[in-house]
């Protein structure tokens, strides 16, 4: 079976109003410690089979989560349960999941560059291009400069001090900034960062409505036909709501609660096996956010 991924939203507040994020979401909030300790706990707890079906818990989610003041007490939480520098599993007998996070870098300030790397095992920086320009054009109310010396200090810092972070700059593919990416990429590879990565851009189950305009070639869109295998993924929001795909910003398919409901619950609920027979047989056009999906599938 395929590894499963636990994607946690821990806020939905975000300083950026990137061209390619819908940014008119209503339910706006910061998940609580208490729940953030219950997800980790659960994990903890869960039977080892179904824990080992999980490949990574990655922070971010419709949201910067460096905009969340408690963002390093629940990295401290997570790695007291689960510890990042041990020779031996944890006490809990499991060996760890990695923990990532997503960040468009403008609040990762060098004083806590030390405490990222301690904490976590990679990190994915949005930056939307090479350009500063397009960088401006494609991230409004974000600072180009902040985010390059904010990136380039963390991956200074993370190899004078031998870490173990693995550091990813990303980016979706649009119209505005594919002729640039082989710059992109090389820039970033002789910086020292571990890859680059560029990502499809999809238009977030129908909501993104700038898609058209921003996709690389008008029309060459096609709606991935996701199968079970990505109801699979475990994806939290804020507020405990369990979503059936991370592309779902509007939360118009929700598949659980982690708030009222255990993880093994909402794992194997009814509607979560609903949804995954229905992406088998390729009824995509009978679930509300894969009907309008689209990705844009631009070559490299
Ligand atoms: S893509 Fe990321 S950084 Fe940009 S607005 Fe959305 S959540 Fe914020
Ligand atoms: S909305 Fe549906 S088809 Fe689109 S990426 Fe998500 S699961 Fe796949």
């Amino acid at each position: 079976m395929k590894k499963r991924n636990a994607v946690i939203g821990t806020t939905s507040y975000c300083n950026a109003r990137c061209l390619v994020c819908p940014t008119t979401r209503k339910a706006h909030g910061i998940m609580s410690f208490a729940l953030w300790k219950s997800i980790v706990n659960q994990f903890a707890t869960l039977p080892l089979a179904i824990y080992d079906e999980f490949w990574a818990c990655s922070i971010g989610l419709f949201g910067e989560p460096l905009m969340d003041r408690g963002f390093f007490d629940k990295a401290a939480y997570y790695n007291k349960v689960f510890p990042k520098q041990s020779s031996t599993p944890s006490e809990l007998s499991r060996s760890r999941m990695p923990l990532l996070f997503n960040t468009n870098a403008n609040l990762l300030f060098p004083h806590s560059a030390d405490r990222i790397i301690e904490s976590f095992d990679e990190v994915y920086i949005h930056a939307a291009a090479i350009d500063s320009k397009t960088y401006h054009l494609l991230m409004p109310k974000l600072d180009y400069t902040t985010m390059l010396s904010n990136t380039q200090y963390l991956i200074k810092r993370n190899h004078i001090l031998n870490g173990h972070l693995r550091i990813i700059v990303a980016t979706p593919r649009t119209r505005h900034n594919l002729a640039e990416l082989d710059v992109y990429k090389t820039f970033w590879l002789n910086e020292g960062a571990d890859a680059v990565d560029f990502s499809q851009l999809l238009n977030r189950a129908g909501t993104l409505e700038m898609f058209d305009d921003l996709a690389v070639q008008y029309g060459n869109v096609e709606c991935p036909n996701c199968q079970a295998a990505t109801a699979n993924n475990l994806i939290i929001d804020w507020d405990g709501v369990v979503l059936l795909c991370c592309q779902d910003f509007h939360r118009q398919l929700p598949i659980g609660h982690i708030a009222q409901e255990p993880i093994m619950q909402v794992l194997f609920s009814e509607k979560r096996h609903a949804v995954m027979q229905m992406l088998e047989n390729k009824q995509h056009e009978q679930l509300v956010t894969c009907a309008m999906c689209k990705i844009n599938l631009a070559s490299e």
